[in-house]
């Protein structure tokens, strides 16, 4: 599928933040999965890759958790684990010592006051050491298939370049985006724009010609084009964009922290 063919053209695009945060959900969930990066087989397994994914790269995290996960597969492990053992399995994670401070003290929380579980509620997780409210969210949404809205750098650029808020606290993007879109959509949005951020929406040069969402982006690149000609442009001969050409749309197969 590629942006011609799904895009809205005029008086049907979008207006309002609501309208485009609602058509971006849909638009999105054409193009990209609902696909967490991060391997995992069990909520603990994604709470620690969560915890080891600050600062650094899923796939750096990939390549460590295997070892990691089949050395430490409980809580209890991490809460009895020696310090300097489990900075030599994360090292290559960056950050090692403070990740691994955070890893046993999660582990002796979820040992001490969630009999070893990783509890499915925002205070709980938000209780153990080195888990703030996007990392809780992601849990909720991927572990649990509860409403989350994890917002990260990815989604704080491509929400307020698509106009969907004007703020850059993560905390207020979440509050404003969920009022917009209905709960069973939170997660699947947020790692959607998550790919989309990675993908197409980039930090420094944004690739608008291949973006399924350019038609009602106030940031769009290509609107100045637009506003200089009387009649619009039709989508299908902007830019580089057409079908065939290369990097005209988004690997569906990219994967989101
Ligand atoms: S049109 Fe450009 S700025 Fe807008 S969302 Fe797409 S890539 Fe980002």
């Amino acid at each position: 599928m590629n942006r011609a063919e799904v895009a809205p053209a005029g008086s049907d695009l979008p207006r309002t933040p609501r309208q485009r945060a609602l058509a971006t959900a849909a638009m999105l969930a054409q193009n990209y999965p609902a696909a967490c990066a991060l391997d995992h087989a069990n909520p603990l397994e994604l709470l620690v890759a969560t915890i080891l994914s600050a600062q650094t790269t899923d796939e750096r995290v990939n390549r460590v958790t295997p070892a990691l996960f089949a050395r430490f597969p409980t809580a209890a492990d991490y809460a009895g684990a020696d310090p300097g053992e489990l900075e030599e399995l994360i090292h290559a994670a960056g950050f090692f010592r403070a990740k691994a401070r955070s890893l046993i003290g999660m582990g002796r929380v979820l040992c001490e006051k969630f009999a070893g579980e990783v509890p499915d509620t925002m205070e709980g997780l938000t209780s153990l050491p080195g888990v703030g409210r996007k990392t809780a969210n992601v849990i909720l949404g991927v572990a649990f298939d509860q409403p989350g809205f994890p917002v990260d750098t990815h989604v704080i650029r491509v929400s307020n370049r698509l106009g969907l808020v004007r703020v850059q606290d993560p905390v207020k993007i979440e509050t404003e985006i969920c009022r917009m879109v209905p709960s069973h959509e939170w997660t699947g949005l947020s790692l959607r724009l998550i790919l989309h951020g990675r993908q197409v929406c980039v930090a420094r040069r944004p690739r608008c010609e291949v973006c399924v969402l350019e038609s009602w982006c106030p940031s769009s690149s290509l609107r100045a084009g637009r506003a200089g000609r009387a009649t619009p442009k039709p989508a299908t001969g902007r830019g580089t964009g057409a079908a065939g050409a290369p990097g005209a749309r988004p690997s569906p197969r990219g994967r989101p922290r």
